[in-house]
């Protein structure tokens, strides 16, 4: 009854903006490490499910990587079962809460909503971070019925792709056990997005969903170093492995002063922040001395969180610098926008040939020069070209190089299995890899994406290994 009702409505008579999220004041956020937004109450749930027209053929699901019944689940919060929405969410993503804030819906979901023609397409992230919020609260638990197969699966890494695909295979009767080499899971969840965009105890009760469902996840175990991967499906008996290793190799520039003490790459800054608490300093016995002035170089979603943290760890002045212009930057809008609130100073069409040397070995300095936009590059964005006589110097006292990572190596350098030529792992259209009954997906796969591709990864090998084992879908 309730799904007819909503067929019947009118783009006309929507609401024609999204649903208010509140968020912390901009003054009052860079002295703390609390989340940024404040996510919806019940009330504003329910009015912006009213926005949603319930499309019989819903482009939002198309859209969703992981492919959650996105229509279905709006339409149960409109009808006021918030628990089957949940359930509806958690078929196809045990993470809700993780996804709902850190997922591009402008690009995926939202990017495709059919009232997003005329109006502000429906907050689906929103939503789904309610629910995904309101299960934490309330303690639900989704306990599919499941009956064990006698098969062993091993799943390297814990980040989005490493969940994913452990949950699929745990619907699915299998045993698994997922390694990690950190000393608690999550992958770049956890040791990359900062709190104030993703609290641990999102992620903590998010993974505990897979506990749930019988996965065993053991940290502190380095896959390559402890045994290998054809161990793994060797003499350990796993009869089938993911791997889900991620691209947390930072990349440089190999200009001059690169060695200084003061330059650091962003995965160590947030790790070191988000994972080790230098925040907490001496609470916590992760020492990081910034100095007063920072400098982030890139402008994607890595260096928003670095300059972010950056600020709340103290400096007074954070700088972005940027080869190309906004309009070019790889980040959310969102994330950019939350950024220049909180005070960092953009420097666009700019990049640092030189870190400058105190004469003591530490940062003094940076000496960047200026670009203009060319020709549009491979990647389809316009090429920046240096401008000559345009160099300029930045006083800084710390350089972090946020401008993107490359593979994890350690499981390339420790078994056969095969490499394209940038040292990701190579697999087929199944993400089958060399070594028979051995799968990977992910970051370590594709190089840095997000988080929903990574778990629609996760998803696809598992589909792969179910075949594989022959177990019935
Ligand atoms: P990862 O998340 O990298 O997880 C890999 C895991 O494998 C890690 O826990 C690692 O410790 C473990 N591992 C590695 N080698 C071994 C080994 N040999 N043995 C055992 N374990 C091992 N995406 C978004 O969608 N939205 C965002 O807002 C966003 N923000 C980001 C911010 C930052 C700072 C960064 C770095 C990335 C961000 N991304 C974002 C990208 C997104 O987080 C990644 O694309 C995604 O996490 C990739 O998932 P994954 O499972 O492939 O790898």
């Amino acid at each position: 009854m309730g799904s007819e009702k909503k067929k019947r409505k009118k783009i006309s008579e929507l609401q024609p903006e999204r649903t208010h999220m509140p968020i912390q004041d901009p003054a009052e956020r860079i002295e703390n490490f609390d989340e940024v937004t404040f996510g919806y109450s019940e009330e504003d749930a329910l009015r912006e499910a009213g926005r949603c027209l319930v499309c019989p053929k819903a482009k939002c699901t198309e859209a969703c990587p992981v492919s959650i019944d996105i229509a279905t689940f709006i339409e149960q919060i409109s009808d006021g079962d918030f628990r089957g929405a949940w359930l509806t969410i958690t078929d196809a993503n045990l993470m809700p809460a993780v996804c709902g804030r850190v997922c591009p819906q402008e690009d995926q979901c939202e990017g495709v909503c059919v009232i997003g023609k005329k109006l502000e397409p429906v907050a689906i992230g929103r939503l789904e971070r309610y629910l995904g919020d309101r299960a934490i609260r309330e303690g639900w638990t989704a306990q599919p019925d499941i009956e064990p197969n006698g098969k062993r699966v091993g799943i390297v890494g814990s980040g989005p792709a490493g969940i994913a695909c452990a949950a699929d295979m745990a619907k699915a009767g299998c045993e698994v056990t997922v390694f990690e080499a950190l000393h608690k899971p999550g992958g770049v969840l956890r040791y990359g997005i900062p709190e104030f965009r993703l609290p641990d105890e999102v992620i903590d009760a998010e993974v505990e969903n897979l506990r749930n469902l019988g996965v065993r996840v053991q940290c502190n175990t380095l896959v390559g170093r402890l045994f290998t991967i054809e161990q793994m499906v060797g003499e350990l008996g796993f009869d089938a492995v993911f791997i889900g290793t991620g691209a947390g190799t930072p990349r440089f520039m190999n200009i001059p002063g690169e060695y200084l003490n003061g330059v650091l790459s962003a995965n160590e800054l947030l790790t070191r922040c988000n994972l080790m608490k230098a925040g907490d300093f001496p609470g916590h016995d992760t020492p990081l001395g910034l100095g007063r002035k920072v400098a982030v170089i890139g402008a994607g979603n890595t260096a928003m969180d670095a300059l972010r943290v950056s600020l709340r760890l103290g400096a007074e002045q954070v700088m972005c610098v940027y080869r190309r212009t906004f309009d070019e930057s790889p980040a959310r809008l969102e994330e950019i926008e939350h950024a220049e609130e909180e005070g960092i100073v953009f420097h666009w069409l700019s990049a640092p040939t030189e870190i400058l040397d105190d004469g003591e070995g530490n940062v003094r300095g940076m000496r960047c020069i200026r670009f203009e936009l060319g020709e549009p590059d491979e990647s389809g964005r316009r090429r920046p070209v240096p401008l000559e006589g345009s160099e300029f110097e930045l006083e800084v006292d710390t350089v972090v190089y946020a401008i993107g990572t490359d593979a994890n190596p350690i499981i390339g350098q420790t078994s056969d299995i095969a490499l394209n030529r940038w040292g990701f792992i190579d697999t087929d259209e199944n993400l089958a890899t060399s070594i028979p009954g051995v799968y990977a997906g992910g970051d370590i796969v594709t190089g840095g994406a997000t988080v929903i591709l990574a778990m629609g990864a996760g998803r696809k090998a598992a589909r792969a290994m179910k075949q594989y084992l022959e177990i019935p879908e």
